[in-house]
This record gives C-alpha cells, structure tokens and sequence, in this order.
C-alpha cells in the first residue's frame, strides 16, 4: 500500500489483504459499515504505517503526512458541508486510536475538535444552543489539556465540582452556557498555569497536536500493560481516525450509547446495552452518570425505572434493532457497537467483535452453529482456550449463611473473596504478598488495570455494564460488581459505608458478579459444574483433535477433577509430592538424612504402605487409562528440614542429636540443589529407594488385579536421566522389582520404562536414550532452566527486565521457547528413528499452555499433560491445533 492515509468510502480498502493490520479494528470496520449501506458520519484512518513513520522521525508527523491529512479533511468538507475552521458552519471533528486488536481505553481519544473561542460562536448560533456550544467547548478543553498538554484530569473536575458546589446544583446537566463561560476561562487559566501554555486557538494545531497525542498513547504505560497482559506485539502501532462529530448532547432528542448484539455475561440472544440522553459518548463509558436501558425488558428487569430506548425513541430503536441483526450476520459474530443519536437522527461509530466472558462465548458459540451462522469448526476456533479457565471457577455455596451488605449490577461472573483495598497499588502489593484482595473503587479508570489484575475481584460504587470496570474485568475474567450506588466510599480513611454497616482496608469481603451481591466476610464456593453448552463445546472439540490430553496429578482429589474434566490418564505423577503431608515428609527426611543403609530401609518400610495406598486409589480413578509414575525427585532444598522444630521432630525419630542432624544438613548442603544430588542420580546412589517405590506400584497393581479393577496402563518413569547408561542400570532395577512382586503373586502385569527428556543432554543422545525407553515425557521446566541455564525458583527476578527489553516475548516457562523446541524436536526424531513406536509426550507446565500446545501437536507428540484446571483448556488448544495446522 502506498497510501498512508485512507478515506472510509475509498475503494481501495477492498483491495487491502489484512485491512486491520493497516487501518486498525476500528478504521476497518467504520469503513465496512459504510459499505453496508448503514449511517456513519464521514472520515479518514491515518494509518499503523504513519505510527511507524512518526517514531521514527522524533515522534513528529512528517510534511508529506500533514499535507495528505489537510487533503483527506478537504473530503469531509465536502460531504458535511462545513468547513474546518469556519466562523459560520464549522466542522467538528473527533481523533480516536483504532489498533489491529481492541484495547479498550487503553489509548487517547479527542472529541469536538475545531472548536475556539470564535468557532464556539458560530456553533451556538448555527443551533441555535448556546448551552450544548459551550458545554462541547469545554469538554473540548478539558480532553485536549489533559491528552495532548498533560494536565492532569482531576484539575478540571475540581473546578467543575468546587463551581457546583458554590452554585448549590448537583449534576452537570444544571449548569447553563454562563456557568460553563465561567469554567472555560477557568480551565484554560488552569492549563497555563500548569503547562506555562496557551490552549491552542489554531484548529490545525489543535488537530496536529492530538493525532500526535493518540500516537503517543501507544507507548502510554497503561498500553504496555495491556499489551504485556495481552501478549500484543509493541512494533504494531496503532492507526488514528479522524471523523466529523456528531452531537448527542445538544439536547433531549439526542443521546449515545453502547450496544451488544447479545449479551455478553451469559450469551443471551437479546439486546444488551445502555444510552444516556443528551451526552457524549465517554459519559457512558465513564461510568459518570447512571445509563439507561436500551430494551423495555432490560428496564422491566431492573431497578432502574427510567424510559427505556425502546420506549423513548421507538423509531431510532427499531431502526437500531435492524443494524445489529445486519451487523452479526455481516461479521458472523457477537458485535459490540456505540452509536449516537443526534436530533432524532441515528449514527453508527463504532462495531467490533464483543468482549464477553467465557460462559457467554462458549453459549454464543454453540448457538452461531444451531442458527447456521458458523460452522463447528469455527465454533471450536473461536473460543479462546485460556478464557475457560474462569468457567473453571467455583460459585458460591448457596447453602451457607451470608450476610448481604448491598446489591449493584452483576458486571461478571464468578465470585471471590480478599481483604477490601481501595487503591490498585494496594492491590499490587498485597498480591505479592500472594493475599487476595476486592478492590473497590467508586469507578475504575485505564490507569487502575494493574490493580484490577493484580485483585481476585472488583467492585465499584458507579458506572453500568458497559462502565470501564465491567468490560474490562470481564475480559480479564475476574468477578465484577458495578454500580453499586448504596455503598459510600471514602478513598481518605480508606472505608465504605453501607447502612450502618462499615468495611475498612483489610476487611474480607465477597462478592458475588453473578447476581451482583456484596457479603461481609469468605463465603464458601462451590465446584463449577461441566455440563451443557460447555460439555457440547468439548465433545465438538474432541472430534477434531488427535493429540490426547492427559494430567499432573498425585492426589486422588486432583485425579478425580482431573478425569472430569476428561483426562485421559496421568501423564505425570510426581512421588515426592505424595509425601508432602506431615506424617510422611518426616519419614522422607528420615529417608535423605540417614546415614546407614538400615536408617534409609526402616524410613523406607514407613513409607511404603502409604505409597501403595495412594496409588491403589489413583489408580481406581484412572481405570482403563495409562498413568506414568516418575520415581522420586525430590530437589534437595524442598525437603530437608528447615526450622528448629522441623530438626528437633527428625532427631526425636531418628535418635541422633540436633547436632549431628545439622551436621549432616551441612553434609548434604548443595550449592545448586536445582543441578545436585536428585532424579535418578539419587536413584543411582540409593537403589533402595526407587525399589521400594517400584514394589508400592506393582503391589498395588496386584491389589487392583486381585479387586478386579479394570487396570490402568502402568508407565514408570525416571527423571532427570542424561546419559545411557543411567536409564539402562534404571531399567534393570523396575524390571527387577516387578518380576519379584509378580513372581510372589504370580500375577502378570504389562507395563512400561521410559523416562523425562528434561537435560540438554538426554535430548542430543535420544537415540541411544531410546535403546532402552519405551517413552520419553519432555520435562519442559527443566528443559528450559538448563538450556536457557535460568534457574527456576529464581528468574523471576529479572524476567521482567527481559520482557520489557524485548529480548523474551514471553516467559519460556509459560510458551515454549525456540530455542527448547528445537531440542525436542531434535529428541523426537532421534528417538521415533530409533524406536518407532516410541511414546512422546510433555509434562512441564507448558503441557496447558495454547501456544506450547499447538508446538507439540506439529511436532507431532502423542500428549500433553496438564495440572488438573487445565484439562479442558488444553483439549480446546489441541482441537484447535489441529485445525490450524490443516489450514
Ligand atoms: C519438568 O522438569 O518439566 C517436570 C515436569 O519435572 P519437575 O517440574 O517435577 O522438575
Ligand atoms: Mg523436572
């Protein structure tokens, strides 16, 4: 494209082949909706490309680029009639970032540009309206003094409050076009004051300064948050449009609004959204002023009595209600639109593909296919997999007793509990502290989102659904009570009131984004249940994929959720971790302190009947199911005793002093526990210890055989091998332990050895590691901590830095790393050339991460497996894997 600026109704738009990488989501889509026939006032995108251009040249606009636009606003003109500038008609313009993907208020926007101390003038005369002239003037001021001159907004609505107080009115709808005269002068006297600058009067200057000013908001840090939480490429850059204004505050036949073609916090096929009467478009989104409904039904269904859209303006609704029905056909998906109503008139200004919550896509979804709209595949396609992690997420327990403080709007879903906090920051600190926070706000702003991150949920005192607090939450995914106007917040002492009841910083509260109740105190949730839309979503899913989804599990609680979330075996059951209640973790020291043979035996035989209890009960649960047991591996650090009370309880046991217990800690002390004395290196030093875990697995499965449970496919696993010459010796010693156990019960049991390609090593020299594996389960953690040489328990000090360096996209213990990948590629096709019926899977965490999972399924691993929760993410990630490796 040579073009770096394109007018809405330019033809070449139809030529471009990703129109939103270049015009951005919401320039593509004002562009469409023109060509669908449907009102939308006149405008042009200044493209990504000039974003890049404008970083490049010192964050200025270049010649070329300024001539282009003053050429494009000369199209405006000329199908508005009005002339920028102009001291009769003149044309109002707003400024508004559009990037590739929807970051809502993430960047700038400039409304009612163009206007000054002359063109007021002529607004007011041409309708008529000193108020809505002089009303649009200064909210013109406002948004300019602080997007481009970087006055802080609190300036202006201190002014704004402090005159209202002193005319003794409440709402801003009470002032007139004197009053705002006043608070002109007011804002612009506070503008100099604080820039040592004049409000431009120049309405070129104006324009210039705010494209500049929305190019900017890319690198605002509010934007790089987003990004980072979105995984948004920064190079992206966002587009800008510039589009003649139209007014929905010039009184009570105008008004603005946001609609959602269904709605988004359950997927219902009905109308869903908001508007106010004579406003501008950030009124509803700012949560300032309480909307009205769109739909009589909505209104019938609420509190809030007032006309709804439908009632009000029935000729607009109607007219409203044919867009939104052309508008999903269109795009074939659920739209989140805002329009504005100027003089009876409708005026579209936005569409895009709805943020919702994952109950509502999974609905949507499932119902697109039922209307024909969709395809199955495209059903599975659309769901973002780490999205179900929230329909994952437990309700309250509706049988317990709960003390309802107050009600608001039921924003998103879910329910969570934490210690009340009234700042973001607050919220970020306590979550460091791992404590879980609600963070109450009276209404949430761009600049809260690392807090609304960082909080379990949020609840605030104003705004509707569509509020800054509720889309953004539900697109995070956290629970959300909105507008909950009965409570009192007082940012100063740090305490809401309600009633006579008072909450103060650090009080646990609930809430509860289903039904909008807030209640004193931790209620008790229960487990979400995987049924309907969702469970006809995962059989769909299944259909597709062919990579198996098994689970990391060692409890028979995990095991259990695991398998109704459709596991299909357990792809890693670490022992070590199976030892980690008391009674055990103290025969396990026993074990790693003692001195003598017999020491480790006698810590040994306690040990083992536990051992053979758990897994006669995992294996119950997995019946019919393959589960790899990994012999134990137990980082050194983790398990030796740590307090005086810890030592004082292995010197009781083990009859030595506290003495010689340290000394032996001193002994075992490891410099790098991480690389030390675990996996089968303990195995090689101690056989005595991965024996017993062998005769726990294969007397347990005796016991299932002789109960006449169907059998779960035994795998035995041994960690950390790099060598081999350790997985033979290892091998010998499982084949060893079983034969005896199935010669003493003559049972036969089928099983299997392999091991964990967790070291460089093991994945250079698969081939000879195959020899002797029948599978290899890619043990990313470590993979990745010793390719990279990062240590695990440790990177998170500075991963940061390098993410904000540009030099990690994405922490490599979350997405599989280039550089691992290639390794376990290399280890496959060394390992599949050796032994062609090898078994490859993947038990890092990055077995449920989407991304790793789509690497796995085309290098063409048999499974991953994943913690419980995740089971269902990574079948989606699988299903849809393998339809985008087809395409
Ligand atoms: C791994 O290293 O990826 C693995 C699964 O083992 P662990 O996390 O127990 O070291
Ligand atoms: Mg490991």
């Amino acid at each position: 494209m040579k073009e770096l600026i394109l007018n809405f109704n330019s033809k070449k738009i139809t030529k471009i082949k990703n129109p939103k990488n270049y015009l951005g989501g919401k320039g593509t889509n004002l562009s469409e909706m023109g060509r669908l026939g449907l009102p939308v006032p006149p405008g042009f995108t200044i493209s990504t490309k000039v974003c890049e251009f404008f970083y490049k040249n010192k964050k200025k606009l270049n010649l070329k680029v300024i001539k282009q636009i003053k050429k494009e606003l000369k199209v405006i003109e000329k199908h508005s009639g009005k002339k920028f500038g102009d001291l009769k008609n003149p044309l109002l313009v707003s400024v508004r970032s559009g990037a590739r993907v929807s970051m809502p208020g993430m960047m700038d926007t400039i409304l009612n540009l163009g206007l000054n101390d002359e063109t007021v003038l002529a607004l007011a005369k041409k309708t008529s309206n000193m108020r809505f002239a002089k009303d649009s003037y200064r909210r013109f001021i406002q948004m300019y003094g602080n997007v481009v001159m970087g006055v802080e907004s609190y300036n202006f609505e201190e002014l704004i409050e402090n005159y209202k107080l002193t005319k003794g009115v409440l709402l801003d709808t009470q002032l007139d076009d004197k009053d705002w005269d006043g608070l002109i002068d007011d804002f612009k006297r506070k503008i100099k004051e604080k820039t040592k600058k004049e409000f431009p009067q120049n309405v070129f200057e104006q324009l210039f300064g705010s494209i500049s000013a929305v190019f900017l908001s890319w690198e605002s840090n509010r934007a790089k948050v987003y990004r980072r939480l979105n995984q948004i490429p920064s190079d992206w850059g966002t587009a800008v449009n510039v589009q003649s204004m139209v007014f929905g505050n010039m009184g009570k036949d105008c008004g603005t609004g946001v609609v959602f073609t269904r709605n988004p916090s359950d997927g219902s096929k009905e109308i869903f959204g908001e508007y106010l009467i004579n406003a501008q478009g950030e009124d509803v989104v700012a949560g300032t002023r309480t909307p009205q409904h769109i739909t009589k039904k909505a209104k019938n269904n609420s509190n809030n009595k007032e006309l709804s859209l439908e009632e009000y303006m029935p000729k607009v609704f109607r007219q409203l209600k044919k867009i939104l029905i052309k508008l999903e056909k269109y795009y074939k998906d659920m739209q989140d639109v805002e329009f504005t109503i100027e003089n009876n008139k409708l005026w579209m200004l936005q569409t895009r593909s709805g943020k919702r919550t994952a109950k509502s896509s999974v609905k949507i979804a499932v119902d697109m296919v039922n209307e024909k709209l969709i395809s199955k595949k495209e059903a599975v396609l659309r769901i973002d997999p780490n999205s179900l992690d929230t329909l994952l997420h437990p309700t309250l327990d509706e049988k317990s007793v709960i003390k309802v403080i107050a009600k608001g709007l039921p924003a998103s879903p879910g329910a969570a509990s934490g210690k009340a906090v009234f700042s973001s920051e607050e919220a970020e600190r306590l979550n460091s502290m791992m404590q879980d926070t609600i963070l109450v706000r009276i209404e949430t702003s761009p600049e809260d989102i690392h807090g609304m991150h960082a909080a379990k949920g949020i609840l605030t005192s104003r705004g509707g659904m569509t509020s800054h607090a509720a889309v953004v939450a539900r697109g995070m995914g956290r629970p959300c009570v909105s507008g909950t106007s009965e409570i009192k917040i007082n940012y100063k002492d740090k305490v809401f009131k309600v009633l006579d009841t008072e909450v103060r910083e650090g009080d646990i509260i609930t809430i509860d984004g289903s039904t909008g109740r807030i209640i004193l105190g931790e209620v008790p949730t229960l487990k979400p249940e995987i049924s309907g839309n969702f469970s006809k979503l995962m059989s769909r899913a299944d259909s597709f994929r062919k990579l198996k989804i098994r689970t990391n599990s060692e409890t028979p609680l995990d095991t259990k959720i695991a398998r109704d979330f459709g596991a299909e075996g357990i792809g890693l059951c670490r022992t070590e971790h199976m030892f980690f209640d008391e009674e055990r973790i103290l025969s396990v020291r026993e074990m790693i302190l003692s001195k003598t043979k017999e020491d480790r035996h006698k810590a040994l035989s306690k040990l083992l009947p536990h051992q053979k209890k758990d897994f006669i009960k995992i294996f119950k649960i997995m019946s019919g199911l393959p589960v790899t047991v990994r012999l134990l591996d137990p980082p050194l650090h983790e398990f030796l005793p740590k307090n005086e009370s810890e030592i004082s309880d292995v010197s009781k046991s083990l009859k030595l002093s506290v003495k010689e217990i340290e000394s032996r800690i001193n002994e075992l002390h490891e410099h790098n526990p991480m690389l030390g004395h675990r996996g089968c290196r303990l195995g090689i030093s101690f056989p005595e210890i991965y024996e017993m875990q062998c005769q726990a697995i294969f007397e347990a499965l005796v016991e299932c055989k002789n109960k006449k449970i169907k059998s779960i496919l035994p795998e035995i696993m041994i960690p950390l091998v790099s060598t081999e010459s350790e997985i033979r010796i290892m091998k010998d010693l499982v084949i060893r332990t079983a034969k005896k156990v199935q010669d003493e019960n003559s049972v036969k049991i089928n099983f299997l050895v392999g091991t964990m390609i967790e070291l460089p090593r093991a994945a250079l020299k698969a081939k000879d590691i195959a020899k002797h594996a029948e599978f290899f389960s890619f043990g990313t953690n470590d993979l990745t901590q010793t390719t990279f040489g990062i240590s695990r328990d440790d990177s998170g000090k500075f991963l940061n830095d390098y993410i904000e360096n540009k030099i990690f996209d994405i922490d490599p213990f979350v997405s599989i790393d280039e550089g691992v990948g290639d390794l376990i590629e290399i280890a496959t096709k060394k390992g599949r050339k050796q032994n062609k019926n090898i078994k490859l899977g993947i038990c890092g965490e990055h077995g449920g991460d989407p991304k790793s999972i789509h690497f796995c399924s085309k290098t063409g691993l048999d499974y991953v497996s994943c913690s419980p929760y995740r089971v269902p993410v990574a079948r989606l990630s699988a299903a849809q894997a393998q339809l985008k490796n087809k395409i």
